[in-house]
């Protein structure tokens, strides 16, 4: 097999050492990726500041071009890439596909957005403008449940405004990234776009690099928070997209058929491992026993295994510190009396699978309803009135996103407007669009992604004041 390179000022690098990569189906090495050096690491933030010099003066539109031409170069390829990402992140293969097409969908919608230039003042005396202009080199983290979709968040809005990228996925889940990085070789020009790998020395060093000017991580909240400190000596500018605890709100006038399928993706899909998963389902008291026993029949049709296999729906965590997580937060609350509504089946033997656990209405201050699962975990929690759930959805930390089910769209839209999340998902599981700002509030997050407000985060505005004449 080729041996998988990092893409530094340039040219295909296989670096001095390597790490391995792990099957989470089988719990074996598959392959090894380099582990970049400190060494290296300086190599790749230099060249991507030379590069910055000549790259921040090419007009926007031949940067648009160039850009645009990144989801052609990795169309042809989407199927042997899919089953990459199946092998070294978990997920089942149509799944590891609908990550490529959301990539693309977004590689082609975020390299459409415009840079605003604001008039501030124009009258025979001055002119006042403001244009946005590039931060510099940006250090991109991206985590380990979605490596190419979270990756390219950062990397196509960062280079169109201009700036050039050090891009890092995760040490569980670098091949992908690295062999679509290789597909942009000859792309753009050296040290425009960096990619390096390696294991956990590596963000660290990264976030504290003195030539890096912004960083953008999608991650757990407490990692969100040490990247702060290593922003604060040179003051980086920072995009944090963090952890999240969303509720799903049913009221009780639903189809039961049409939701059921629905509400279960909402909090399954790749195995729980997604920010904006439903991990707390408030169902009205009314319709709750009801709902409940069609969530545990649907659940027992789920096929649980190898991603590779092609019946599977539900693939094994991504890794053991993962799995480890998980099975303590299910073992800690079934030490607690929590009543387990449904525990579902996982292959015998080797992989990081974890069974699909639905509890039946558990505390609000069970560990498992106010912690982020990040697995095939859920609490079902039952509710009375519009104003209790409202204020159990918001009585959370985080501020990712939340849902609401109705067939009263003013009704769902109303109780929409008082969630204190970034997002609101009405009658479907997260879809997500790159015109639209991401963002968490409270301790979900900082900053934006996607549309303008997310593309601006990626420049400083710098005002002109013109005094004519
Ligand atoms: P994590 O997501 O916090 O990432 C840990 C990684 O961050 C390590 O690889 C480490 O090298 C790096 N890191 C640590 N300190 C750093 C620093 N100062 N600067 C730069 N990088 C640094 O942790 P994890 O163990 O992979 O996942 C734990 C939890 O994170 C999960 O249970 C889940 O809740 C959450 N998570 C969220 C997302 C998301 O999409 N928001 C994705 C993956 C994981």
């Amino acid at each position: 097999m080729r041996p998988y390179t990092m893409l530094i000022d340039g040219r295909a690098l296989a670096g001095g050492a390597s790490m391995p990569v792990v099957d989470p189906a089988t719990e074996t090495e598959f392959a090894r990726a380099p582990d970049c050096s400190g060494a290296e690491l300086d190599e790749a933030v230099a060249a991507a500041r030379r590069a910055f010099l000549t790259w921040r003066r090419v007009d926007i539109e031949e940067r648009r071009a160039l850009v645009s031409q990144m989801a052609g170069r990795i169309e042809p390829h989407v199927q042997d890439l899919a089953r990459l990402l199946t092998q070294e992140q978990g997920k089942p293969v149509a799944v590891a596909v609908r990550e490529f097409d959301s990539t693309l969908r977004f590689m082609k919608g975020l390299s459409t957005l415009e840079l605003p230039e604001t008039i501030n003042e124009d009258t025979p005396v001055r002119r006042s403008t403001t244009r946005r202009v590039p931060v510099g080199v940006v250090a991109a983290l991206s985590p380990w449940n979605y490596p190419v979709l979270l990756s390219w968040w950062k990397v196509v809005p960062a280079l169109l405004a201009g700036n050039t990228v050090v891009l890092k996925p995760a040490p569980q889940t670098p091949l992908t990234v690295l062999r679509i990085a290789e597909l942009m070789t000859d792309l753009l020009p050296p040290g425009v776009l960096n990619v390096i790998s390696g294991g956990d020395h590596l963000g660290p060093r990264l976030t504290v690099h003195p030539g890096v000017d912004k960083i953008s991580f999608t991650g757990s909240t407490p990692t969100g928070r040490r990247i702060m400190e290593s922003a604060s000596p040179t003051l980086k500018r920072l995009t944090l997209e963090l952890g999240g605890n969303d509720a799903a709100i049913v009221m009780p006038d639903v189809d039961v058929g049409l939701v059921v399928p629905q509400l279960f993706w909402s909090a399954f899909t790749n195995s729980g491992q997604l920010c904006v998963a439903t991990k707390r389902l408030y169902i009205h008291s009314s319709r709750y026993r009801e709902l409940a026993e069609a969530l545990v029949a649907y659940a027992r049709t789920v096929k649980v295994g190898p991603g590779l296999a092609p019946d599977t729906q539900l693939g094994p965590l991504q890794n053991a510190r993962q799995r480890e997580r998980v099975q303590a937060l299910i073992a800690e609350s079934k030490a607690q009396g929590l009543k387990v509504l449904y525990e579902g089946e996982v292959p015998a033997g080797r992989g990081y699978y974890v069974p699909i656990t639905l509890f039946d209405n558990p505390p609000e201050h069970a560990r498992v309803v106010a912690d982020e699962p990040f697995g095939p975990v859920l609490p079902l929690l039952s509710f009375d009135t519009v104003d209790e759930v409202v204020a159990r959805a918001n009585a959370s930390d985080f501020g990712l996103a939340g849902s609401v089910w109705s067939r009263d769209e003013a009704l769902a839209l109303d109780i929409a407007s008082r969630l204190e999340t970034g997002t609101v998902f009405v009658n479907e599981p997260h879809y997500l669009s790159p015109h639209a700002p991401f963002a968490g509030h409270k301790q979900s997050g900082l900053g934006i992604e996607n549309g303008v407000d997310g593309l601006l985060g990626f420049t400083e505005p710098q005002t002109v004041m013109w005094r004519r004449g």
